[in-house]
């Protein structure tokens, strides 16, 4: 597929979002400022965002801001975040980040990529959701369903998100950066899953070799 046709597809997704998803869920789950944006994304790494929700409902419609955060003993945090797995770290790394932030940034979230990933535990795609979803900034976060469609349509060929994200973060143009995540990863929930792709309801069915009608 080429570039063009890829654009074309992103547009006829971005019209047809199911309602609903798990992203959008979680999106509407909690009160957002960049710091929270930056905790959830934090804890929705390698957790689905069905779960990722229920704790972010929980923790972040009340706590708003690092100060809060730190105030709550990782143990209990630990505990809280049990329920969607690898809570030690990611107990450790939300105190730990928020400590930093409190320290080094007068308790703000840096909108600089360069110190997003100076900081232990912000990586590659979660800088890139908190430029774009934090403070509007075109950049491409790459998760798995970004990485899984894009290769399979050969839009990139690639073995590693960070590839991708460098790929896709030059050739995409800069007003479909910032959308490109939300349609792609709502895509990937809903119609274009890993083990049982709905091709019968595709809307782009007609632009892919996958199709399994
Ligand atoms: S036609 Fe099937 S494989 Fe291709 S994008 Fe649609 S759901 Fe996925």
């Amino acid at each position: 597929m080429n570039i063009q046709t890829f654009l074309k597809i992103l547009d006829i997704l971005e019209q047809n979002i199911p309602q609903n998803t798990p992203a959008q869920n979680l999106k509407n789950c909690y009160k957002r400022n960049p710091y929270t944006i930056l905790m959830v994304t934090l804890l929705s790494l390698r957790s689905k965002d069905e779960k990722t929700a229920l704790i972010a409902k929980e923790l972040f419609n009340t706590i708003q801001t690092p100060q809060e955060l730190v105030k709550i003993s990782q143990e209990k945090l630990e505990n809280i975040i049990k329920p969607i797995g690898f809570q030690k770290q990611k107990a450790k790394t939300l105190i730990k980040v928020s400590k930093l932030l409190i320290e080094q940034y007068n308790s703000q979230v840096p909108d600089d990529k360069e110190k997003l990933l100076s900081i232990k535990g912000i990586g590659e795609k979660t800088a890139n959701i908190v430029l774009n979803n934090a403070f509007g900034i075109n950049s491409i976060a790459v998760d798995t369903h970004v990485h899984r469609l894009t290769n399979m349509w050969g839009i990139v060929q690639t073995n590693s998100f960070d590839e991708s994200s460098k790929i896709l973060n030059k050739i995409i143009p800069k007003e479909y950066k910032s959308k490109l995540n939300f349609t792609l990863v709502s895509f990937g929930q809903t119609i274009c899953t890993v083990k049982n792709p709905k091709c019968e309801i595709c809307k782009i069915k007609i632009y892919c070799k996958e199709n399994n009608e």
